[in-house]
């Protein structure tokens, strides 16, 4: 069995984080592949390594002097490396840094340094190789993620190293110079290699014991979620719910492999696995609650829209022109809603709602603000009668007043539209119905 392990940034932020780490991966021989973040926050208040290294090449790239900031950033790997007690140093790196700098390498070779440090480090301290992501992970042309050049480059790179350690967050173009993905890539990167090599496991090692049912900004010690497929996920992710990077499960999930999402603080726990399919029960009717506010609704009435073909397209239309994507478009006989973030909307309403106009002839064009959506989500509510019932006692028991119910054919997600300020009491119902009356 093959696992690749990838280790995020508060699991990785000090000697002693390392040292668990470390011990982690002695703790199975499977583990062969390891892909760390950069150092992340020690404790509340804490910068991260990667926000540090912007910081300090903008100032580089101002022509100003970043001594001090460049300085800083050593002392906190040096702090790793004098507590782990190694006999190692990154003086060298630090020169080449300091030369990339004032060449100007780019902004994503500064940030890139963070992983690739760290990684230096956890090779030297595990006695594994070391390979640098920019020889494995390709880029194309329009700087997009290139998977069959990354996969035949780095099967071939590491099917002669039995363990490896390999940085995430960055790769490079065919030229060498380096890129990297968003913000909380290592994710991305750790998906890429268990893809690539086939792996049978991607641990995912962050500082939460998985997935949790809710928000726990919203729920106290929500119960967290043994198993949940790829669907689930994605429909809870895209309402909010983060552990894992958004285009993180698209590499594994090609290939079919599961991600396990565990706690470098509680190694004992499961964590949370990530399939695709599975035949066990979740726990609980649902399986999470997700949710967003600041969203708006369009609402546009004609006479007799129901028997006008291409009605619909032509209000779509009218998003489209001003680049908007629409969230929810649920209709009457006579009114079609659609549903569009406030942020994006905002500057442009009056000029959609004259597009509307113009392309569809309504009667009338009414927006409301203040919305928020709530993903109520989960593969059990297929085969279970009364699910929806249930949520709208719920709310209504809440005093929460419903705007939007949007329910997809696939029967994985109930969409509830509610106000923004109801938010907060709409998912302590739904959490409350379905999880804590069932403890
Ligand atoms: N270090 C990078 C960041 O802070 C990437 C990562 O941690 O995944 O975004």
């Amino acid at each position: 069995m093959v696992k690749v392990v990838k280790f995020g940034g508060s699991s990785l932020a000090s000697a002693e984080q390392f040292k668990k780490a470390a011990a982690i991966i002695k703790a199975e021989d499977d583990r062969k592949y390891v892909v760390p973040s950069a150092p992340g926050k020690r404790r509340s208040g804490d910068t991260k390594v990667t926000d540090m290294l912007y910081q300090t090449y903008d100032i580089a790239e101002k022509n100003g002097n970043y001594s001090k900031e460049l300085a800083a950033i050593k002392a906190r790997y040096d702090e790793i490396i004098k507590g782990l007690g190694m006999d190692f140093s990154l003086d060298d790196e630090f020169k080449i840094i300091d030369e990339k700098f004032k060449e100007k390498a780019g902004v994503d070779y500064a940030a890139s340094r963070g992983e690739y440090l760290n990684g230096r480090i956890m090779s030297a301290y595990l006695g594994y190789e070391f390979v640098d992501a920019a020889e494995v992970i390709r880029f194309d042309e329009d700087g997009v993620f290139d998977s069959s050049a990354t996969g035949t480059l780095m099967r071939k790179r590491l099917s002669d190293c039995e363990r490896a350690v390999i940085p995430g967050f960055y790769g490079a173009y065919a030229n060498g110079r380096v890129k990297t993905f968003s913000r909380g890539g290592s994710d991305i990167t750790g998906s890429i290699v268990a893809g690539a090599i086939r792996a049978d496991v991607y641990e995912n090692w962050t500082d939460v014991s998985g997935f949790m049912v809710a928000d726990p900004r919203i729920i106290d010690n929500p119960e967290s979620i043994d198993t949940i497929t790829y669907r689930e996920l994605r429909e809870l992710a895209y309402m909010g719910a983060s552990v894992l990077h958004e285009e993180a499960i698209f590499p594994v999930r090609k290939e079919g492999i599961p991600i396990n999402i565990r706690n470098t603080n509680a190694p004992e726990a499961s964590g949370t696995w990530i399939v695709e399919s599975t035949c066990q029960k979740p726990k609980y009717v649902i399986t999470g609650i997700a949710g967003k506010k600041g969203f708006c609704s369009v609402n546009i009435e004609k006479e007799l829209m129901n028997s006008e073909i291409g009605f619909g397209r032509k209000v779509l239309q009218a998003f489209e022109d001003y680049g908007l994507s629409f969230e929810h478009v649920p209709s009457g006989i006579d009114t079609l809603t659609v549903f569009v973030h406030q942020d994006e909307f905002m500057d442009k309403e009056q000029q959609v709602v004259s597009a509307i106009h113009r392309l569809a002839d309504p009667d009338t064009v009414d927006i409301e603000a203040d919305i928020a959506l709530i993903a109520v989500v989960g593969r059990g509510m297929k085969s279970t009668r009364g699910t929806a019932g249930r949520i709208f006692s719920a709310l209504a028991h809440a005093n929460v007043n419903v705007k939007m119910i949007d329910q997809g054919s696939s029967e994985l997600n109930i969409i509830i539209g509610v106000a923004n300020q109801d938010f907060e009491t709409a998912i302590k119902a739904i959490y409350d119905i379905f999880v804590t009356a069932a403890l």
